[in-house]
């Protein structure tokens, strides 16, 4: 049963955003392409979607804390109307999940409203080597903790180590119990394509740090199935314990002499046969845990 009480808003600007306007036929079959979401047992968290990209904020007396903008290649007013719907307060900070421009880009008209950019150590590094078009530069860092005190709420930002990208911020609100993490901890799914940017196996470690906190609710990057936009403890040991059986499954494969197209094609993981990306996605899975047990990258 979702957990999620109250859709706020829903705004239609789908022929601004899409290359190819739809009919109204089609449109009404479509999720709105954004949506407000308050989190359930809170009275100031929210999830902000904009297609299949999905933020966390927090309102308070004293200023609103944003995260991802998602906003490449569109605009991010969406976002900042959506945060105005529910507070007028002014938006002190942004913060990034990670360092990937599909989370991050577009944040310049925050900046423009006064905000703090903050993002992770190595995140900005990167980003500083890469000057990525549309990506605002964060003005302050995190090494390992920031804890971040605004309005009566308490925001704990943790550094658990090289999982996907070496720039990863686990967001926590301790009261709420909630975090907020992105695109590492997916809602019943395979990791997407590749696992470009993951670290392994590091990111098994990481996925230890994060169910050894105390929480009960997370927030992911993207919605699951069925739209799913929040997650319970459960996703994190089980998203270790697909890890775990994948990288398991591929070693033996490796140690019988098996080539990549074989290991590929041969490997099933029947247990998550139902989850999210299993059959597009299963075999890059494989060929990233391949390279580690063969060749140790
Ligand atoms: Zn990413």
């Amino acid at each position: 049963m979702s957990r999620i009480n109250l859709a706020i808003a829903a705004v239609c600007i789908t022929t601004a955003l899409t290359t190819t306007a739809l009919t109204p036929a089609a449109h009404a079959q479509q999720p709105p392409p954004t949506a407000l979401t308050k989190v359930e047992g809170t009275d100031n968290v929210y999830i902000f979607r904009y297609m299949g990209h999905q933020s966390m904020f927090i309102t308070t007396p004293d200023g609103v804390i944003a995260t991802d903008p998602i906003s490449e290649r569109r605009p991010v007013k969406p976002y900042i109307d959506a945060i105005q719907s529910v507070s007028k307060a002014p938006i002190k900070y942004v913060i990034y999940s990670h360092s990937h421009f599909d989370h991050i880009a577009g944040g310049q008209p925050f900046k423009d409203m006064g905000a703090t950019f903050i993002a992770q150590t190595n995140a900005k590094a990167r980003l500083m080597a890469l000057k990525p078009e549309d990506v605002v530069m964060p003005d302050q860092t995190v090494d390992t903790q920031k804890i971040i005190e605004l309005g009566g709420t308490t925001l704990i930002l943790d550094y658990v180590g090289r999982n996907h990208s070496d720039n990863m911020l686990v967001m926590r609100l301790p009261k709420e119990k909630i975090i907020f993490t992105v695109d590492w901890i997916p809602l019943q799914a395979v990791q997407f394509r590749g696992m470009a940017d993951t670290y392994v196996p590091d990111i098994e470690e990481s996925l230890k740090k994060v169910i050894a906190m105390d929480w009960t609710t997370l927030i992911p990057g993207h919605p699951g199935p069925g739209g799913r936009q929040i997650g319970g403890r459960e996703e994190a040991p089980n998203q270790l314990a697909y890890l775990q059986d994948l990288s398991a499954a591929v070693k033996k494969a490796v140690s019988e002499g098996k080539g990549y197209d074989a290991a590929e094609k041969e490997i099933k993981l029947p247990k998550y046969e139902s989850w999210g990306g299993y059959a597009a996605f299963l075999p890059m899975n494989i060929e990233r845990y391949y390279d580690f047990w063969n060749r140790g990258i």
